[in-house]
C-alpha cells in the first residue's frame, strides 16, 4: 500500500531490498500516478527569480539539475533562461542538445559584436526555455569578467523588450574560487546539489556558509544519486543524515538512475522522456517545489510486506 504521509524528517523511496533500479520501477508505477498534479504550480516570490545551482564539489549533478529543472519549469508554463557560468568547462549546451546552435556567447555581447537576444539560444522543444553561454569552449574570457558583468547580464535579461523571464538559472562551476564568486553574485536564492557522501557534504557545508556570507539565505538542497539499496545496507548515508548534517530544506531527492547518463549522452534531458524515468519525475517534483518556494513536506510511504514493519519514501 502506498500513501502520502506528512514528514518531519525526510527519507527515501523504498525500492525493495537490493533490487536493481530498473526492476524496481515496476513496483513504483502506482507512485507515478500519485505524483501527477492536475494544476499549474503557483509562482511564489518576486520575478525574475535568480537561482544559482551550486555544490562546491564537481560531478555531483549541478548541470544535470540545471538542464532538467530548467526544462521542467518551461513545461510547467514558466519562462526560464539558463546561464552556463561554468566558463572553463562549459557543458550545459551538450546536456540540452543545443551545442550546434550556440553561435554567439556573452563574450561577443560584451564586445559589442552581437545583441543579447542573438546570444540566447531558444530551445526548439520548449520555446519558453533559453540557454546563454558565457564563452566559446577553449576561448579566453575577457579579463575582468566577474560578478559585475554577470549582474549586468541578469539586469539586461530583466529589461528585455519581450519581458523578463520568470526564472534565471545559473549553472555554477565547481570550487569556491573566482568562478564560484562570479556565479553567485547576481543570485537571490540557491539550490545546493549534493550527493550522500562525506566529500560532497563537506564541500556543500562550506558552500552554504559562503552563500550565507554573500547574503543568499534562501538555500534549498537537492540530494542526488541516492541509492536506497546502499542506504539499506548502511553503505550510504540516508537523506535524513544529509539533512541533519546540512540543516537545509529539501527541494528534492534524485535517485541514481542510468537513464540520467543515457539522457546526458543523447542531449535530451530526462524530464522530456515519455514515459518519465524515476529520476525525471523526481526532477519535475523539485521544479514544482522551486516554483512554489516549498520544500518536501510529505513523503511517499510504501509499506513493506507485513511482519517486517514499515519503512520509507521520497517525493511529495
Ligand atoms: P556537475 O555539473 O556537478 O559537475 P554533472 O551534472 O555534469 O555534474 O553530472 C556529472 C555526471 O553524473 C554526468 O555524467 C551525469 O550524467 C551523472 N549523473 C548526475 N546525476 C545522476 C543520477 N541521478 N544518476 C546517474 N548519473 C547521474
Ligand atoms: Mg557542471
Amino acid at each position: 500500500m502506498i500513501c502520502l504521509q506528512p514528514i518531519t524528517k525526510p527519507s527515501v523511496l523504498y525500492l525493495g531490498p537490493r533490487k536493481p533500479l530498473k526492476k524496481s520501477l515496476k513496483t513504483l508505477t502506482p507512485i507515478h500516478s500519485l505524483l501527477q498534479y492536475n494544476r499549474k504550480p503557483q509562482l511564489a516570490g518576486e520575478t525574475p527569480r535568480v537561482v544559482v545551482i551550486t555544490s562546491g564539489k564537481g560531478g555531483v549533478g549541478k548541470t544535470t539539475t540545471t538542464a532538467n529543472i530548467g526544462l521542467s519549469l518551461a513545461r510547467l508554463g514558466f519562462s526560464a533562461v539558463a546561464i552556463d557560468a561554468d566558463v572553463g568547462l562549459r557543458n550545459l549546451d551538450l546536456l540540452l542538445g543545443l551545442e550546434n546552435r550556440v553561435n554567439y556567447t556573452v563574450v561577443e555581447v560584451l564586445n559589442g559584436d552581437c545583441r543579447l537576444d542573438q546570444a540566447l539560444v531558444r530551445d526548439k522543444r520548449w520555446s519558453n526555455f533559453e540557454l546563454l553561454c558565457i564563452s566559446k569552449p577553449r576561448s579566453k574570457l575577457p579579463l575582468g569578467f566577474g560578478g559585475k558583468a554577470l549582474t549586468w547580464l541578469v539586469e539586461a535579461l530583466k529589461n528585455r523588450e519581450e519581458g523578463a523571464p520568470d526564472f534565471i538559472l545559473i549553472d555554477c562551476p565547481a570550487g569556491i574560487d573566482a568562478g564560484f564568486i562570479t556565479a553567485i553574485t547576481p543570485a537571490n536564492e540557491a539550490v545546493l546539489v549534493t550527493t550522500p557522501d562525506i566529500t560532497s557534504l563537506r564541500d556543500a557545508d562550506r558552500v552554504t556558509g559562503l552563500l550565507e556570507c554573500d547574503g543568499i539565505r534562501d538555500i534549498k538542497m537537492i540530494v542526488n544519486r541516492v541509492r536506497t539499496d546502499m542506504i539499506k545496507g548502511e553503505d550510504m548515508m540516508s537523506v535524513l543524515d544529509v539533512q541533519e548534517m546540512l540543516g537545509l530544506p529539501l527541494l528534492g531527492v534524485i535517485p541514481e538512475d542510468s537513464e540520467v547518463i543515457r539522457s546526458t549522452n543523447r542531449g535530451y534531458p530526462l524530464v522530456l522522456n515519455k514515459p518519465p524515468a524515476l529520476a525525471g519525475l523526481a526532477f519535475e517534483q523539485a521544479a514544482w517545489r522551486l516554483v512554489e518556494q516549498d520544500s518536501m513536506k510529505a513523503v511517499m510511504v510504501e509499506e513493506e510486506p507485513k511482519k517486517r514493519g514499515f519503512f520509507s519514501f521520497f517525493g511529495g
